[in-house]
């Protein structure tokens, strides 16, 4: 019989995609169901950037390409990272892969070892616990409060690092909160970095351009240039230019770690498809003001869904910095019992409960690693958002 290996046995399948098979199943058996689970834009993919695809096919930039990326990208990326982040990198600092998640991965397992600590900040992306897992290290859980809008304070970064210590993440504008740190936040944490030299950043920055707070989006690799030999900055144009089908992220980082990244990818995958990354280096070129257009689309959705939420008595919203979730407080709503007389003990039971009385999927905070919550993902229609914000007041006003 198949003998699975513990990096496979010890992970979980993503508890997203485990929610969103549960309102698939019930659509399947014809209920009505709102499903709020998916983390991708719900716009298609611009035309300019498919047509960039589609004349890449037909001109034979169908091959190999090399494994950190096209040239063209690699430039794309570079200009990028200079402007918005005033990061100058060089060519031998880029790395690009399938999907930023990819990048991540390899960043892991580039460097992590039994016994390596990776600090994540909870509430956290729901892979990141699993891929350091994967990789053979131990993640290190830091709760953070909302009381701080769920942000790490140096004050528990401190605390949480120890010898063994060899990344910290952070995810900025956060899934699943959408909350962002100030330039000044993220200053206290490299001062808190510079006295442990063993630890290395991963700042994962795939939704800075999906912003909506009035201070400016900040990078700790912006703030902190002295710390650019152990950051890893990462982004990717899944969520940006709603290219999630297209597989293509990349990173800026130290020479070692970059040529540590490639060499994995040269054996794993060699490179990621050239056509994708003829669009993204387009995409990443182009006018960008269709993306200032999608941004203020979802800067709508998320204050409307959000100040519906707020009205439900025993659900509190904190409004998001950026990105396309919120992650509702509902612990007003724990200890109550449903029409059926079930008890809401967790927010396990709530999203069922949301689910089974009302048909919104939504995925329990649990699986983000703090409780009380729910996450639900803004990048639907606004119609949707709103019968989702009536059905939930429903479900949450015949509790008892
Ligand atoms: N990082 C975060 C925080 C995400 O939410 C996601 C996607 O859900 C990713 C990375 C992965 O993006 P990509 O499509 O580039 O792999």
């Amino acid at each position: 019989s198949l003998k699975l290996a513990r990096r496979v046995t010890d992970i979980r399948v993503s508890p997203s995609t485990a929610a969103a098979q549960r309102a698939r199943d019930l659509r399947a058996q014809g209920r009505d169901i709102v499903d709020l689970t998916v983390g991708e834009p719900d716009f298609d993919t611009p035309d300019p950037i498919k047509e960039v695809a589609i004349a890449a096919i037909r001109s034979g930039d169908t091959k190999y390409t090399p494994v950190n990326g096209t040239p063209a990208l690699r430039k794309a990326i570079r200009q990028d990272y200079a402007t918005r982040l005033s990061i100058d990198c060089a060519d031998d600092q880029i790395c690009v892969g399938g999907g930023a998640k990819q990048i991540i991965f390899l960043g892991l397992m580039a460097t992590v070892e039994p016994g390596d600590e990776v600090i994540i900040p909870a509430p956290y992306w729901v892979s990141y616990p699993d891929m350091v897992i994967a990789n053979g290290g131990t993640p290190v859980i830091v709760p953070c409060v909302e009381a701080d809008r769920f942000k790490l304070t140096p004050a528990s970064l401190e605390a949480a690092i120890t010898p063994a210590t060899r990344w910290l993440v952070l995810n900025s504008p956060s899934n699943p909160t959408g909350v962002a740190y100030t330039a000044d936040e993220l200053r206290g944490l490299a001062d808190v970095l510079r006295r442990h030299p063993q630890v290395f950043v991963l700042s994962d920055e795939i939704y800075d351009r999906i912003w909506y707070a009035d201070f400016s989006a900040a990078s700790i690799a912006t703030v902190a240039p002295d710390l650019a030999d152990r950051t890893l900055v990462v982004n990717g144009v899944s969520k940006s230019y709603a290219m999630t089908g297209w597989r293509i992220g990349y990173a800026v980082g130290p020479k070692a770690l970059i040529a540590a990244i490639n060499k994995l990818q040269s054996q794993m995958s060699s490179c990621p498809s050239s056509i994708s990354q003829a669009a993204a280096a387009f995409a990443l070129t182009a006018d960008q003001s269709q993306v200032a257009e999608t941004v203020k689309v979802y800067r709508a959705r998320c204050e409307a869904t959000c100040a519906s939420l707020n009205a439900i008595p025993g659900i509190s919203c904190l409004q998001p910095d950026g990105a396309f979730y919120l992650y509702p407080n509902i612990s007003g709503l724990i200890g109550k019992r449903t029409p059926a007389g079930k008890q809401i003990t967790c927010d396990l039971d709530f999203v069922l409960y949301l689910l089974d009385s009302e048909g919104v999927a939504a995925i329990h905070g649990a699986a983000y690693g703090l409780e009380p919550h729910f996450r639900i993902s803004t990048a639907t229609s606004m119609e949707i958002l709103e019968d989702a914000c009536i059905r939930i007041a429903r479900a949450c006003g015949n509790l008892t």
